[in-house]
Order: structure tokens, then C-alpha cells, then sequence
């Protein structure tokens, strides 16, 4: 018996109010596409990764979104942007800018997994300061914070990189910080220690 290749692709909701909903036809869907077989694995980033045969990667990714679904590359990419629940209405926790967000970034491949955070408030209820870089809504401008580690012995919070970025520079200045990563990163380094490696003021620099 010849065994299928298969690959894994990421798989995520829109980001909307109310965080990351599934519809009842999108879960079928992807049981469907996927087949009777494959793992379907809960991420803790707020992705499905599912496995599919190689051959058919790419009509299943077409397939998944004409339901409204979003497939990204799995491993060393940066995650689709990890938001909130945006309970203070799409305007006040700048929904429209979060998706901007999630366009620009999701799914670039980089030297290790990338998660990005956002917040539509203070309260921080994505948890933030746990991703490799946090972005938090602060009234009408944004802070961004980077190198959260929420695994292993020496978990540690982000650091605030920068505060007071105004809705239309968001995207470039988080750009910004993936390339230079992506450029300046030893070998496969996690985001966490590049930054403690290269310093918070240099990447400032960068940000700035
Ligand atoms: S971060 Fe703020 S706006 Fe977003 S879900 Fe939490 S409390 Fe609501």
C-alpha cells in the first residue's frame, strides 16, 4: 500500500467580535475536506492545524476559504494575529485596524514561530504581554511590547517597545520589526531572545 503524502495547514476563523468563532458548516467543512483520517489539532495559539494530502493542499485551502476561513502555512510563520473578543464594539476596540493587522502579517514565513497579540483595550484579555509581540489599543493610538515568553521555567512578560503609534502607522512599524528579525535572527532564534540579544533599544530604533 502506497501511504499519501500529507502536510499540515493552519486554519483560522476571521477575526470579528466575538473572537474566534467557527460556524457550524465551516467545522463540517473542514471535516469534510480533510478526510476521515487526518489529526485535526487545537493549537494554543487559535489555530486548527489540519492535516490534508499534499496534492490537494491548495484546492482544499481554496475550498475552506470560500466558507470564510483562513489557511496559513503551519511551523515557522508568524500565526494569524491572536485578538480579543473586541467587547467594547468593533469602533472603540479598533476591529477594522486589527484585521489590517492580520492581513500584513499572518502567515510570513520567519526564523521561528511568530505570535502576535492584540488588544482592543488596556484590560488585555488576549493576553498580550504573553506573545512574542503585543499590540494593545490605548484609547486612539497604539503601544506595542515585544519578547512575551509564556513557556518554560523563565516565562517572562513583553516589554513596552513603544507607546502612543498612531492607527496608520501600526502595520509599517510592525513590518518593520519582522524584517529586521527576520534578517538579524542566529539560525532558527526565538523572537524572545533576539530581542534580549539585540536590545530593546535598538529595536526602537528600528520601531521608530
Ligand atoms: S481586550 Fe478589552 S476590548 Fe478586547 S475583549 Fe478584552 S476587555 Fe474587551
Amino acid at each position: 500500500m502506497v501511504l499519501e503524502e500529507t502536510t499540515k495547514i493552519a486554519v483560522s476563523p476571521a477575526v470579528q467580535i466575538g473572537g474566534s468563532l467557527f460556524t457550524p458548516e465551516q467545522l463540517a467543512k473542514i471535516g469534510a475536506m480533510s478526510g476521515t483520517d487526518a489529526k485535526i489539532e487545537m493549537t494554543t495559539f487559535k489555530q486548527l492545524y489540519v492535516e490534508v494530502p499534499l496534492e490537494r493542499r491548495d484546492a482544499i485551502k481554496g475550498e475552506l476559504e470560500r466558507y470564510g476561513l483562513e489557511v496559513y502555512p503551519a511551523g515557522f510563520a508568524t500565526k494569524s494575529l491572536i485578538a480579543c473578543n473586541f467587547c467594547k464594539g468593533a469602533e472603540e476596540a479598533g476591529l477594522e485596524t486589527a484585521r489590517r493587522l492580520n492581513k500584513a502579517i499572518a502567515g510570513i514565513e520567519t526564523p521561528a514561530p511568530l505570535r502576535i497579540g492584540y488588544a482592543g483595550c488596556a484590560l488585555g484579555t488576549s493576553e498580550p504581554l504573553l506573545k512574542d509581540i503585543g499590540v494593545i489599543k490605548m484609547r486612539d493610538t497604539f503601544d506595542i511590547y515585544v519578547g512575551g515568553e509564556p513557556k518554560g521555567l523563565k516565562a517572562s512578560l513583553a516589554k513596552l517597545l513603544v507607546s502612543g503609534v498612531a492607527e496608520d502607522r501600526l502595520v509599517p512599524v510592525i513590518i518593520a520589526i519582522i524584517d529586521f528579525y527576520k534578517a538579524n535572527a542566529k539560525g532558527k532564534e526565538k523572537f524572545g531572545k533576539f530581542v534580549n540579544r539585540v536590545t530593546l533599544e535598538r529595536l526602537q530604533q528600528i520601531a521608530g
